[in-house]
């Protein structure tokens, strides 16, 4: 009863869209930023199992997404993204342990060649009893540099080996660097997969779009449950589309739900600032210089996110 009670507290507290997370290396210390140690790993998952957690395979996102159901708020999907080695030896016993499903995005190259710090065909093979893979690019490039022809030969290439390798097709992809601008996006979208996924931080919801899914990091030691009370903002970015020529952004223009007025926006290199917004439409014309190869523009209002990230060719 008490326990009932806790868990009915929490649910109103932290419970917000359901979310998906993305990982890379696990218990490997030589790489701080991209590396989870596996205590906290293991405290991530206690916490999911203790807290009404539903850790949930990528194709029943998919389904949902697809027969436009409503997506539960305590719904996780766990990504790993770059296929490193270090998830076959560290992390997969972990998941086996939990009975957690997860979605292994393969760099293919890197395991074709047989790259070091890479899983083999064989390991990937054995994880997929476990999980869901993906694809992650043949070869792991900044993808905004590349051409149309150049991004569809890099994915026909992926998909061959991977065909090659599992016997079935691919029906995930995400980014490499979650780095994505129009054009990435569409030549990617052409291929048809099911789900395409993003790095930028945000929650799933109905309207998610099923080419675009948020993705929320968790690598270091990040606290865990400020992620969970992200929600889906349901926004529509007219501009910035792409990382502007001259290296100063002129333009935000973002329309959003009418219920919102005010919000907050940050930009890469700056701090956060409240904003106005009028009948679900913000519009700034100003020039703000940017200072990195990648910047990112989000607002939120309460929790709820949406964000825009602009490469650098
Ligand atoms: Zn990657």
């Amino acid at each position: 009863m008490r326990q009932a009670l806790l868990l009915a507290l929490l649910s109103l507290t932290l419970w917000a869209d359901a979310h998906i997370f993305v990982y890379h290396r696990f218990g490997d210390d030589r790489h701080a930023s991209t590396n989870t140690s596996l205590t906290i790993l293991k405290d991530q998952f206690e916490f999911f199992k203790h807290n009404g957690y539903k850790v949930i395979p990528l194709k029943t996102l998919n389904r949902a997404l697809k027969n436009k159901e409503e997506i539960p708020d305590n719904w996780v999907v766990l990504c790993i993204d770059d296929s490193y080695k270090s998830f076959y030896s560290n992390a997969l016993p972990l998941f086996k342990e939990y009975g957690y499903p997860f979605a292994l995005f393969v760099y293919i190259e890197a395991t074709d060649r047989g790259y070091g710090d890479f899983m083999s065909w064989p390991q990937i093979r054995e994880a997929s009893k476990y999980g869901e893979i993906g694809l992650h690019s043949y070869a792991h490039k900044h993808m905004v540099s590349m051409s149309a022809d150049e991004i569809k030969e890099d994915t026909i290439k992926a998909k061959h080996s991977f065909v090659k390798e599992l016997g079935y097709a691919p029906k995930y992809y995400a980014y490499p660097y979650g780095e994505f601008d129009e054009k990435v996006k569409q030549s990617i979208s052409s291929f048809g997969f099911d789900l395409v996924l993003n790095q930028n931080v945000g929650a799933v919801s109905d309207k998610s779009p099923h080419n675009d899914l948020d993705r929320i990091a968790l690598t270091g030691d990040v606290p865990l449950k400020p992620k969970l009370r992200i929600k889906y903002l349901d926004a529509l970015w007219h501009s910035p589309q792409s990382y502007p020529a001259n290296g100063k952004l002129n333009k935000i223009h973002v329309t959003m739900p009418r219920s919102i007025s005010r919000a907050e926006l940050y930009i890469s290199g700056g701090e956060w600032e409240y904003i106005t917004v009028k009948e679900g439409e913000f519009k700034r014309e100003q020039l703000t210089p940017l200072t990195k190869r990648r910047t990112r523009v989000i607002i939120k209002s309460g929790n709820a996110y949406t964000s825009k990230i602009i490469v650098k060719e």
